[in-house]
């Protein structure tokens, strides 16, 4: 992928409000808990690396990442600290993993069997932490006979495994309704029954679970959207008063061409807008290829303080947007973040679009450069 690192559409990550939310995390949990900072999605679009290197600077106890390659990016930079996968790697892998010191989820027998083959032949280790399906419906073990026989399955081959945790994940911790919650939290004592010998990390808690649901504790938090300074539960239940996390995203761009248009002109493909008057249009070098979507059309900017609405289709590199007046051509276009006293949050793009502030900041492409400050 081509990073356009001579264009003026970029990020900003502002990593010392990653390293405040971290300390502000740290402050509300429970004492004893290990805080391991979520950098998957290359550190949910802030970065991999930056984002990981402030984080061990803040203090975190491990890293949680989606990929093998996402911790292999990790390692190859010097980071040591455990680093657990979170879903389930190809199998073939195993041996991969345990060279490069990784931890993954597992959340069924075979994985084990197959992997154990491998381990052997190789003499390495594998850290392992079992997944328990309570209700995400997405992966892990699902009654206590199924996880009895992976733990027996664990401790009988303790030259191939280092069994070093088991977890759980809510699908409703950020929802102002506990029912779910309650009902997850039920299955997983119930699957606990059957874990004789606790591992190192028992653990439940995300963001919103850590946030809402101290009380279900566990021995490590896998601190996610909350570190990068946004509420999980986006609109829906306000933050406690301890908790004053601040957004580490924004992005940007700038007026590339300014023109005055007449009453009948349209804009863009497909002729979707049509100027009634005479009329102010800007240029945006951005487009749907960096992420911000043709679905963001009619959506609004801010240019001088000034709201300015999306006109006319978004197009992969461009998009037009209507001004109050003449500006200057090279004035900055702010998409989220602050501009003359005016803020745009990820959360209000998310409102526009109909989806959460996760898959925004997830969605700005690659080719767009992060510029990080401290
Ligand atoms: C992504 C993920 C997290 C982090 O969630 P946030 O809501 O971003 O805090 C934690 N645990 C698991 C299993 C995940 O997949």
């Amino acid at each position: 992928m081509i990073i356009g690192r001579h264009r003026n559409t970029y990020a900003t990550i502002d990593l010392s409000a990653i390293q405040h939310n971290i300390n502000v995390e740290r402050q509300h949990m429970n004492d004893g808990q290990a805080l391991f900072a979520v950098v998957k999605a290359d550190a949910y679009g802030h970065g991999l690396v930056p984002v990981a290197i402030a984080a061990q600077e803040a203090g975190v106890d491990g890293f949680c990442v989606a990929l093998i390659d996402e911790a292999v990016a990790l390692r190859e930079v010097g980071i040591t600290k455990p680093i657990l996968i979170l879903g389930i790697t190809p199998v073939q892998q195993a041996t991969y993993m345990a060279k490069y010191n990784l931890s993954t989820a597992v959340g069924d027998l075979q994985f084990l069997k197959e992997a154990q083959v491998q381990l052997e032949k190789s003499h390495l280790k594998l850290r392992v932490h079992l997944a328990l399906d309570t209700g995400m419906g997405r992966i892990g073990f699902r009654n206590q006979k199924d996880l009895s026989e992976a733990i027996e399955f664990l401790e009988k081959y303790p030259n191939e495994f280092d069994y070093e945790g088991i977890f759980t994940h809510f699908s409703t911790a950020d929802s102002s309704d506990d029912t779910y919650f309650e009902m997850q939290l039920n299955k997983f004592q119930n699957l606990m029954e059957v874990v004789k010998k606790r591992p190192k990390y028992v653990h439940v808690a995300n963001s919103a679970a850590s946030i809402w649901h101290k009380k279900c504790g566990g021995d490590l938090v896998r601190l996610g959207i909350g570190m990068y300074g946004l509420n999980p539960s986006g609109k829906e239940v306000d933050l406690p008063e301890d908790m004053q996390i601040k957004p580490a995203f924004s992005l940007s761009s700038e007026l590339v061409a300014v023109k005055k248009v007449h009453a009948g002109d349209s804009i863009s493909y497909g002729t979707t807008y049509t100027a009634e008057k005479d009329e102010w249009i800007g240029t945006v070098p951005m487009g749907y290829a960096d992420g911000w979507l043709r679905r963001m059309q009619g959506s609004k900017v801010l240019v001088e303080g000034h709201e300015c609405e999306i006109v006319g289709r978004i197009c992969m590199d461009q998009f037009m947007i209507r001004l109050p007046y003449k500006m200057d051509i090279g004035k900055e276009v702010t998409l989220i973040g602050e501009n003359n006293g005016k803020i745009k949050t990820a959360q209000d793009a998310a409102d526009f679009a109909g989806t959460i502030h996760y898959e925004i900041v997830c969605s700005i492409a690659q080719r767009v450069p992060r510029f990080y400050k401290k």
